[in-house]
C-alpha cells in the first residue's frame, strides 16, 4: 500500500494544514500512534472548533492549543474514545468551558458527551459519519473547506500512515468493511486522519486497505485448510515480517478477522483453535 511519510513535526506548533484548517501534534509518537496524535483546530461559523484534544498527562499539548486558540473554543469534537484522542478532554474542558461533542453512544464510562450527534447530523458545518470498526463510537467529520476542497476528518478509520488496528469487541471487522465502504460512496477530495500527514485521493488507498483485508481473509481460510489453528499460530504465519511491538495488536486484528468470518459461516470456533466447517 502506498502509505505517506513526513518529518517529526514542530512539537507545540500550529501547523497549518488547508485554508482555516490547522494542527498541533502531540508529543506521543509510537508504533501505533506515528509521530503522535493529531489535534484540529477548525474555523467554522460558530467559532474554532478543536478536533481530539489528544492523550492525557501531555500538560504542554494542552498549553499549546489554549496558546493557539486564546482559549476561545466553540467544541470540543471527539472522532472516538480511545485515549489517545480523548484523554486530554477533562483537562482542556477544564481550562477553556467548551461542551463536548461526540457519538450518541460512547464507548467509554467516564465520556459522555454534552452535544450527541447521530450519523448523518451537522454541529458547526461539521457533518458527522458514524463510521465503526476500528471503534464502535468512531466519526468522521465533513466539512467544506474554505478552498472548495472536500474535506473528511478520517481520524483512525482511515490514516495516511497505516492501516488501522481492529481490535475486538471495541474493534468489528464487519463494520469497519461496512465503513470503508461508506467512503468508498463518497467524493472527498481530502482526508484529514488522526495521525500522519493529509490524503489526497484518498479513496486509492481505501480501495487498496479493502483489498489488503480481503487477501488477509483468503490466506486465513487458506491455512485453515491445512488444519485448525489458534489465533495466535495464524497471526504468526501471516504477520511473519511485523515489527515485534504489533504482534499483540496483529494478533487482535486477525481475531477480528476469524469473528467476522465466523458470522460469515466461514469458520468454526473449537475451544482456542479455530477450523473450517
Ligand atoms: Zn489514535
Amino acid at each position: 500500500m502506498a502509505f505517506l511519510t513526513e518529518p517529526v513535526p514542530d512539537r507545540g506548533a500550529n501547523l497549518p494544514v488547508l485554508p482555516g484548517i490547522s494542527r498541533i501534534v502531540a508529543n506521543n509518537p509510537g508504533p501505533m500512534t506515528y509521530h503522535g496524535t493529531n489535534t484540529y483546530l477548525i474555523d467554522t461559523p460558530k467559532g474554532t472548533v478543536v478536533l481530539d484534544p489528544g492523550p492525557e498527562d501531555h500538560p504542554e499539548h494542552i498549553e499549546a492549543i489554549m496558546r493557539h486558540t486564546g482559549g476561545q473554543i466553540a467544541y470540543l469534537a471527539i472522532s472516538h474514545t480511545h485515549h489517545d484522542h480523548v484523554g486530554a478532554l477533562a483537562a482542556l474542558q477544564e481550562k477553556c468551558g467548551a461542551p463536548s461533542v461526540g457519538f450518541t453512544v460512547s464507548g467509554l464510562d467516564t465520556f459522555n458527551p454534552d452535544i450527541k450527534l447521530a450519523h448523518g447530523e451537522t454541529l458547526a458545518g461539521l457533518t458527522a459519519l458514524h463510521t465503526p470498526g476500528h471503534a464502535l463510537d468512531h466519526l468522521c467529520f465533513s466539512v467544506p473547506a474554505a478552498n472548495g476542497d472536500k474535506v473528511l476528518f478520517s481520524a483512525d478509520h482511515v490514516m495516511s500512515w497505516s492501516t488501522s488496528i481492529v481490535s475486538p469487541p471495541g474493534g468489528d471487522m464487519k463494520d469497519y468493511f461496512a465503513s470503508l465502504d461508506l467512503l468508498l460512496q463518497r467524493d472527498d477530495d481530502v482526508y484529514l486522519p488522526g495521525h500522519g500527514p493529509a490524503l489526497r485521493e484518498p479513496r486509492e488507498l481505501v480501495r487498496a486497505m479493502l483489498a489488503h483485508r480481503m487477501m488477509r481473509e483468503t490466506a486465513i481460510a487458506r491455512k485453515l485448510q491445512e488444519g485448525p489453528a489458534s489465533t495466535f499460530v495464524l497471526m504468526d504465519t501471516l504477520y511473519s515480517q511485523v515489527d515485534p511491538r504489533l504482534r499483540r495488536a496483529a494478533e487482535r486484528n486477525v481475531l477480528a478477522h476469524l469473528l467476522k468470518m465466523e458470522i460469515e459461516g466461514k469458520v468454526i470456533r473449537d475451544g482456542d483453535v479455530w477450523r473450517t466447517p
